[in-house]
Parts: structure tokens; sequence; C-alpha cells
């Protein structure tokens, strides 16, 4: 069973390993699903399992497990409803969470690393590098951890926080078989979305692992060589072949994929890109979804100014290409992800 260098957190258990556990302790095989049903309820102790028995939940304490959430470190709220919170682990390992409101109802993006080694200049979960990864169990203490921060549902999942979720592609898949347990949290697999920066080989897997879970592509740029300035993954993970895994997946899967792109003041948002983009993403089935650059301290990227927004996506829209403009959220306080934490630590921003 994987676990993390971290206490043995029994949210990392599938209900079938959690099977196996019970029944090595000498218990019947139905006490597993009991159990993962109170950990979906947000309970943070095995003595709040009413229904277990007792000397069930001391053998699974004294055996070193562990039912508790991360603590909220940090708490930032915007007069909009969004909800930044800062989340330690008993390990030390902090990571970002942040609650959204919208009209379709309550999100929460979520970290699914450390850190990140993916290395975006404008991005600031990278500016420190990898930590180490989350477990698919860490994953859905973030979301446990924020409904009750909140006292509010949460209904959809992003994995958009720090990290890239195909750097941890085990983990994530295991995440996502747990929240959508019908004996757990029970959340429906279109009610989630993981972002990538185009990391192929994963791409190519998920359409076989998860078909029904939205994909985003963060790509930002409209070829190989301004991508490249940007994103130095994309010397590993080129251009063409990304489009034509993106094509592919849309044709395995039937599923519409959503490319992200950051508009960053005279670095990738002028008409010829907006075109470029046009040419690469036009006739397939696809929606652009343009983002106003966060900017981040220590950082010399700037937002786009707004006529250079709206003439970008009108060269979009002109060409039939499905496209929005990320609403922007939280934006007074430290959106842009792994703000927060460097913030925290005192360090450069
Ligand atoms: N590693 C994954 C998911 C995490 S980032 C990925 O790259 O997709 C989620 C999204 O936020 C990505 O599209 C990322 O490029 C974008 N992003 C990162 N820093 C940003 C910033 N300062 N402003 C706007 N978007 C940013």
């Amino acid at each position: 069973m994987p676990q993390t260098e971290n206490v043995k957190d029994i949210h990392n258990c599938t209900v079938e390993e959690l099977e196996v556990l019970v029944t090595e302790l000498g218990e019947k095989k139905f006490r597993a699903k009991q159990i993962f049903g109170w950990l979906a309820k947000g309970v943070e102790s095995f003595y709040e399992m009413h229904n277990v028995p007792m000397r069930l939940l001391v053998s699974l304490a004294d055996r070193g497990w562990y039912a508790g959430l991360p603590e909220a470190a940090q708490v930032q709220r915007s007069a909009d409803g969004t909800v930044k919170c800062l989340f330690r682990f008993t390990d030390g390992a902090e990571i970002e969470s942040v609650f959204m409101k919208y009209e379709y109802g309550n999100s929460i993006c979520i970290s699914s690393q450390v850190g990140c080694r993916m290395g975006c200049t404008f991005c600031a979960s990278t500016m420190d590098g990898l930590e180490r990864n989350l477990s698919g169990g860490e994953m859905l203490a973030q979301v446990l951890a924020m409904r009750k921060l909140t006292g509010e549902d949460i209904g959809h999942v992003v994995i958009m926080g720090m990290g890239e979720p195909f750097d941890n592609y085990d983990e994530v898949i295991r995440f996502i078989r747990l929240i959508n347990d019908r004996d757990g949290y029970d959340l429906g697999l279109r009610n989630i979305t993981v972002s990538t920066c185009g990391v192929i080989p994963g791409i190519r897997k998920f359409a076989e692992d998860a078909p029904q879970v939205n994909l985003a592509v963060s790509l930002h740029a409209p070829n190989q060589e301004l991508r490249e300035r940007t994103m130095p993954a994309a010397r590993k993970y080129g251009y063409d072949e990304l489009m034509d895994a993106c094509r592919e997946y849309t044709e395995k899967t039937g599923r519409r994929i959503t490319f992200e792109y950051a508009l960053i003041d005279g670095v990738n948002d002028s008409e010829e890109c907006a075109k470029e983009l046009a040419g690469r993403v036009m006739g397939w089935l696809t929606h652009v979804n343009l983002i106003p650059l966060n900017e981040v301290s220590g950082r010399d990227y700037r937002k786009v100014q707004p006529e250079n927004a709206r003439r970008f996506r009108e060269v979009l829209e002109r060409r039939g290409v499905a496209v929005t403009v990320r609403r922007t959220l939280g934006s007074d306080i430290d959106a842009a992800c792994g703000q927060l934490r460097r913030k925290k630590d005192h360090k450069q921003i």
C-alpha cells in the first residue's frame, strides 16, 4: 500500500485495502465500509466512528494509523466568497487549496504535489522546486478539511493547485477512485478536472484510465518556440506531439479538451498569437480558457491589458473557437498558486 514519508494516513486506503486491514485484525469485512464512510463525513479521529467496535479502532491506532486532517495553517477569505487555505501535514509539508463559489456550485482547487519541478517561468509554485508528492489520501483530505473550514458542500474538484498531476500520476488516479467511491464522498467523475502542463504519456494514459474526468491542458503559447520560453517542460514534450495526443484524447473519449492560456502582456497576447492559436485548435472538440495572468512578485511578467484580452478573444471567436475568459476570483487575496506558501516562509517574493 503506498504511503507517504508521512504517517500511515487512513484516508489513503481504498475500501478494498481497508477490508484487508480489518480482516487481518480479525474483524468482519463490512467494518471497512463503515470506516470509509466515516472518513468521507469528515471525522478527524477514530473515536468518532461510533458504530465501529472500540477494539478495532484501538488496534488501528496502535498500529500507527492516523485519521487526522491537515491543519489550516493560514486562511485568507475574499469578499467574493473565495477561501484560500495553506494546509500543513504532519511532516510539516505545506500546500494550498482554494474554495470558490460558481453559479454551477462550489468548487475546490487542490494541490497534487508539495512544490513542483516543471519550472514554468510565470508560476509561483515551482520557484523552490519539488519537495514531495502528495498521496491520493492527502488530496482527499484537502477536500474534507476545506468543507469543514467553510461549512459548505463541495461538488466540483479541480486539480489545478500546486504541482503537476501527471508527475504524480498514480496518486492522482488513487484520489479519483477514493473520492468517486459511492461508499465514501461519492463525487461524480464528470465533476473532476485535471490540469496538466502537457505531460504527453500522462494524457495518453488518462484517456484509458479516466475517460469521464475532464482534462485541461496548459498551452499558454501558439507554437513550440514561444512555449519553450515560458514552459521548460515543452522541450521534452514538443508542440506537435502534444497536439496529436490531445486530438487522440478527444477522439478516444469523445470529451472536449480545455486549453488554458494565461495572457501575459507583450509575451503571448498579440493578434498574431491569437490567429496562430486558432489555426491550431479550430475544427475539433476544444475549448480555450483565457486566464489574465496573476502577477507573481519576483517575476517580471505583467497581466494582459484588457483591450488586448478582448482582441485575443474576438480573434478566436471569429474563427469559431469556443472561448471563455476566466473570471478572476479572490483577486483581493494571494490567489495565484504558491504565493501564500512562499509568503508564509518569509521567502523573497
Ligand atoms: N501543473 C498543472 C496544474 C497546476 S497550475 C498545469 O500546469 O496545468 C494550474 C494553471 O494555472 C495552469 O494552467 C498554470 O499554467 C496556471 N498558472 C500558473 N501560474 C499562473 C499565474 N501566475 N497566472 C495565471 N495562471 C497561472
